[in-house]
């Protein structure tokens, strides 16, 4: 039987094995769910890949108390390139459990889509790798190297440390980051591009306190004011992000992002408009953009005729590959002195920056995915940006600065990944892990 032969016939099972995963409740904060929940799920995973032939496989811990489960598996080819294969255990919290049609914690199939936390991120994309590995059986051509982390979500940085740490326990000539997905669903594509950010504090004070505002409003100068006039500063009218320095014309090349597919997932209600002069694509993936979190000022309810005197506001300002956070971070503070009125003191506190991301896409391993795409899906792999971003690909890059870095996986738009109601696409899964089967013997044979 061929692949896609056997990879259906291991498709009940692989349901069933996503159902026990999806039951355990392992969200990697210890405040809302109990430790265990993840340690059964690293038990699970751990069990399950020693069964593959991972002899080796263990739980690591990292340095924020999670464990990763690493392992290997040689194959008899001498020369043959390793792959170093990448998923996470852990899941978001539900949230709004009232959101959800369906329990989170149960895997429920719906209009075809198989819904519960976790089915899609990322506790589908191991099972891609499961039903991968067990279709070419014993006939896996190259070195097999695992890590599946257990506080991906968390943002604590466990497996980013352990791998600065334990550099050769991972070294791999490909990484398959598998905790993405494809453009649509039947619509095969590589993640080749994640932005970077920067996170700041800027605080405005300009009296030694509050002001009855009927007494010294007209001339006393206004916090907030001042504050509202720096944040509006960083758009034009048309909603593109002009701080002088970060170039806002840039395009981007690969896929584009269909508007009307935007407005739905997006949400944007009826008449408003989408920001900026470039697409859709262009918007998210080429260009700097600047979000406002939050604002400290009196809130309304409680509010008195005061001018206020002092005032901040949090910006996330996210970055294209090809700027380098400081730089990006430079402009931004620059920009916020030049247009501050009044002479009203501002202080800028970095809270956090972290660097965007190009995956290489023109090595061995690049072409075999395209070609395991071509194959499984009937259609070509198509190359997406990703408005986030995941650190751990920069710690890969500059670790591993020759390997090639992957990034794919089963969570498509429809996945609603991180929200309430996450499903996952079966045929996803089984067609995902048909191109990793073939890719496994596509790169091996390109690289004899
Ligand atoms: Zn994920």
């Amino acid at each position: 039987m061929d692949l896609r032969g056997r990879i259906a016939d291991l498709m009940p099972q692989a349901r069933e094995e996503l159902a026990e995963l999806v039951a355990i409740k392992s969200v990697a904060d210890p405040r809302q769910f109990p430790p265990e929940e993840c340690h059964r799920a690293a038990r699970w995973v751990l069990d399950h890949f020693t069964a593959l032939g991972f002899d080796d496989a263990r739980l690591a811990e990292t340095s924020d108390g999670s464990n990763a489960v690493v392992g290997s598996r040689q194959c008899a080819r001498p020369d043959a390139p390793t792959v170093l294969l990448y998923a996470h255990y852990d899941v978001q919290p539900p949230l709004d459990d009232a959101a959800w049609q369906t329990p989170p914690f149960e895997l429920v199939e719906k209009d075809g889509r198989w819904y519960g936390r976790g089915t899609a991120d990322c506790k589908g994309n191991i099972l891609m790798h499961l039903l991968a590995l067990r279709a070419l059986g014993d006939d896996v051509p190259v070195n097999l190297k695992l890590v599946v982390e257990g506080s991906e979500e968390q943002g604590t940085g466990g497996l980013e440390a352990f791998v600065v740490d334990n550099p050769d326990l991972l070294r791999a000539d490909t990484i398959l980051v598998c905790d993405t997905g494809n453009a649509a669903v039947g619509h095969p594509a590589a993640t080749v591009s994640l932005r970077g950010m920067v996170n700041v504090v800027v605080t405005v004070e300009a009296l030694t306190s509050e002001v009855h505002s009927g007494m010294f409003g007209g001339a006393a100068p206004d916090a907030l004011a001042a504050l509202i006039a720096m944040l509006a500063g960083l758009r034009d009218s048309a909603g593109n992000t002009t701080i002088e320095g970060l170039d806002n014309t840039r395009r981007w090349e690969g896929e584009p992002y269909p508007p009307e597919q935007f407005r739905g997932d997006a949400g944007l209600l009826d008449g408003v408009q989408l920001l900026g002069d470039g697409s859709v694509s262009d918007m998210l993936w080429a260009r700097p953009s600047v979000t406002v979190l939050g604002i400290d000022c009196p809130p309304v309810v409680g509010s008195a005729a005061a001018i206020v005197p002092k005032a901040a506001a949090r910006l996330n300002l996210r970055i294209p590959p090809g700027l380098a956070p400081d730089v990006a971070q430079k402009a931004l503070e620059a920009h916020l002195h030049r247009t501050a009125p009044w002479g009203v003191h501002v202080t800028i506190e970095v809270e956090a920056t972290g660097s965007p991301f190009r995956a290489t896409i023109d090595g061995p391993a690049y072409r075999a995915m395209g070609a395991a795409m071509l194959e499984a899906y009937e259609k070509p792999m198509a190359s997406l940006g990703q408005g986030g971003s995941i650190p751990l690909c920069n710690v890969f890059t500059d670790t591993y600065p020759d390997a090639e870095i992957i990034l794919m996986g089963v969570e498509e738009p429809q996945a609603l990944i991180h929200a309430p109601n996450e499903s996952v696409d079966p045929r996803e899964i089984s067609a995902m892990a048909l191109t990793e089967a073939l890719f496994l013997q596509r790169y091996a044979a390109g690289t004899t």
